[in-house]
């Protein structure tokens, strides 16, 4: 008996380490030469891209612990988000947690009763653009929830659901939620590397450059896997999790629904070395809306980012870091800041989540055949796409094959 895990993305790995713990053999097949999918360090070590964990993440954080990972996650601001407004110029601290905001001092602008009351109410109301609903608080909106929106739904405000930010704001109300982690090392050495020695440990194995191309079924069961090259006939005992992105899932699936319109995130990592410590820094009316400052680099995110994924580097480049250099000075951050624009990798996933738009999340079915289990942040209707989700996904569906 062997359970073929499809895809090694963190819903994938989160499910091959529960299988492989429970006893079970289990073997990864992934399509590219890393692991992580859309939390991957590249070949040169560079993170495709930004990932931030929250305290409410707690399936996330539970991950890394038990992958022996909770270390490298470092809070970069334990004192507040540093926020530069380039409006105006102003830069300052501003909470996460509304509990904090009776300190005027890290307090968001526009931040009255009935601006918050209003936000708040999106964790029970009918579902609708957050624009609409936060129309009546402009300052408010623009500082502090619009920001918010971008990070955690990956989708503007004028067309993001008001439900799915619900679900974030409803988790965001416990001891320590808002408290916001980074990898101090990056995605590599802080998540995916340990992730695969846990697994490995526990006595599961993965197979790089291994695509799916065809899944065979037959009786409502899987019965073959196609690889090209190879094929594996799948036994009676045999189970599979398909830990693979919305649009390879319904390739593979063709009767499954999927998201329909995915967003984009575009990375900027500029080439410069620092001291310690490790910043992150937000902006508003900027191309960058956040900047992470690590020893080993500089990263910029843009979420949402439509327009920006169809710019060239040289456009994005040198605009991001004459923010980045007012960043700095504006906070102080130690080390060179040269004026001259530093090399950098221009990272654009094109899908990296679906657009989180009103209307009832997806929920397939945990087990679309008998012996397939599906997982994927896009199958965890509970929250937006994100670790947490993908990790929940996977571990829900080795919880579905074990249950047998
Ligand atoms: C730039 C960026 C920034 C993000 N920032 C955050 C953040 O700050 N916080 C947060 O929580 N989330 C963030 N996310 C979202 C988060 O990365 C994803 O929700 C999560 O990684 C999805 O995991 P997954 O396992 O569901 O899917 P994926 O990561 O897409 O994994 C699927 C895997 O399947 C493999 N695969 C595909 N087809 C096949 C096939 N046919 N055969 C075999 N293998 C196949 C892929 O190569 C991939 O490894 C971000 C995403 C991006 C792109």
């Amino acid at each position: 008996m062997t359970i073929h895990v499809i895809g090694a993305g963190l819903a994938g790995l989160a499910a091959a380490l529960d299988l492989a713990e429970a006893g079970r053999p289990v073997l990864l097949h992934e399509a590219s030469p890393q692991a992580g999918g859309r939390a991957r360090a590249l070949p040169d070590g560079t993170d495709n891209g930004t990932h931030a964990l929250v305290g409410a993440n707690t399936a996330a954080l539970a991950f890394l612990k038990r992958i022996g990972a909770r270390d490298g996650w470092v809070e970069p601001e334990p004192e507040g988000l540093p926020v530069l407004d380039l409006a105006d110029g102003s830069a300052r601290r501003v909470a996460l947690s509304p509990l904090a905001w009776g300190n005027q001092a890290l307090r968001p602008a526009g931040a009255t009763l009935s601006a918050v009351a209003r936000m708040a109410s999106m964790a029970f109301g009918r579902d609708r653009p957050i624009a609409q609903v936060m129309a009546a608080h402009p300052a408010f909106h623009r500082g502090f929830v619009d920001p918010l929106v971008i990070a955690t739904l990956n989708t503007p405000s004028v067309e993001a659901s008001s439900a799915r930010l619900g679900q974030v704001l409803r988790r965001l109300g416990g001891p320590g939620a808002t408290r916001l982690y980074v990898a101090e090392h990056g995605l590599g050495p802080d998540l995916v590397v340990p992730a695969l020695a846990a697994i490995e440990r526990a006595g599961g194995s993965i197979r790089h450059g291994a695509r799916l191309r065809r899944l065979v079924q037959a009786g409502g069961r899987a019965t073959a896997l196609d690889f090209g090259e190879d094929s594996v006939l799948l036994g009676r005992d045999d189970q599979v999790v398909l830990a693979t992105p919305p649009w390879e899932s319904q390739r593979l699936l063709t009767h499954l629904e999927v998201p329909a319109a995915h967003a984009p995130i575009v990375n900027l990592h500029f080439d410069r070395q620092g001291p310690d410590p490790v910043r992150f820094v937000g902006l508003l009316d900027a191309l960058c809306q956040w900047v992470l400052v690590r020893p080993s680099g500089v990263s910029v995110t843009v979420s949402a980012g439509d327009a920006e994924a169809g710019l060239k580097e040289a456009d994005l480049a040198p605009r991001a870091w004459t923010e980045i250099l007012r960043v700095a000075a504006a906070f102080r951050i130690p080390g060179e800041w040269p004026l001259m624009t530093p090399p950098c990798r221009v990272v654009k996933e094109r899908r990296a989540t679906p657009r989180h738009v009103p209307g009832p999340p997806l929920r397939p079915a945990r087990k679309p055949l008998a012996n397939l289990a599906l997982a994927g942040d896009w199958t965890w209707p509970h929250l937006p796409a994100t670790i947490d989700a993908a990790i929940r996904s996977g571990q829900a569906a080795a919880t579905a094959l074990l249950r047998r």
